[in-house]
């Protein structure tokens, strides 16, 4: 089995060492900086599997961090809090991240979410449920029913999104703000034409299936019984 390694950033030094104790007790790796700097180098160099992510850093916020993380990966990141209005931010979704925690939170509460996220993200640890997806995020893959769909790399953030809350209606511009970096001017077509394609990869494997729902005038949402 590979190593489950996790990257703390948080400034904190006793928040830091709770998270290091209660990640350790589990068996998992983990690393604590405590500046977003530092945190994007390990990204760039290591394998890590999740993130958790204070929101108050000393050079960069949290959500900017998370903006940065997600131009190149969907890393799960599990944000930390202490504030209220950060949480509205975080529960938006415009950001992107997978799950918060409040501060003061219990460090075995934290390990519990964490766990859960690594279940959803790693198909290779759970069940397969036939006839549905499953998500490889070290490969960039989503594979149907078993089969890779082949997905490029918007298509796969795109279709990640969607399956993350099954059921949820995203619009365009919401789609567009998680995950590019600059948004297009064209960004409806550019949707549009994404999910076409997603749409007919999948089509290429289940045959016509109704998957994806479209939402006149509003947007997209995949249908809640393929959730993760
Ligand atoms: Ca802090």
């Amino acid at each position: 089995m590979q190593t489950i390694s996790i990257l703390a950033v948080e400034d904190e030094p006793s928040i830091c060492d709770n998270i290091i104790y209660a990640v350790e007790r589990e068996g998992f790796q983990i690393s604590c900086v405590s500046t977003g700097q530092e945190a994007l180098e390990i990204l760039k160099t290591q394998t890590i599997s999740l993130v958790v992510l204070d929101v108050g850093l000393p050079d960069m916020n949290g959500f900017e961090i998370c903006k940065e993380i997600r131009q190149k990966s969907n890393i799960p990141i599990i944000f930390l809090t202490a504030r209220n209005d950060e949480i509205d931010k975080i529960l938006g979704l415009e950001i992107g991240g997978d799950d918060y925690m409040t501060k003061p939170f219990s460090p075995r509460e934290l390990v519990a979410r964490i766990k859960v996220i690594l279940r959803r993200s790693n198909p290779e640890s759970t069940n397969e449920k036939p006839n549905e997806f499953t998500l490889d995020i070290h490969r960039y893959q989503i594979s149907f029913q078993g089969v890779d769909l082949g997905l490029a790399r918007y298509e796969y953030m795109i279709l990640k999104m969607l399956l993350t809350k099954a059921g949820r209606v995203y619009t365009r511009s919401e789609i567009m703000d998680a995950i590019w970096a600059e948004p297009l001017a064209s960004f409806d077509r550019t949707i549009d034409t994404h999910i076409k394609t997603i749409r007919s990869k999948i089509r290429d494997i289940a045959g016509d299936l109704e998957v994806i729902k479209t939402h006149r005038g509003i947007g997209y949402s995949i249908l809640e019984k393929y959730s993760l």
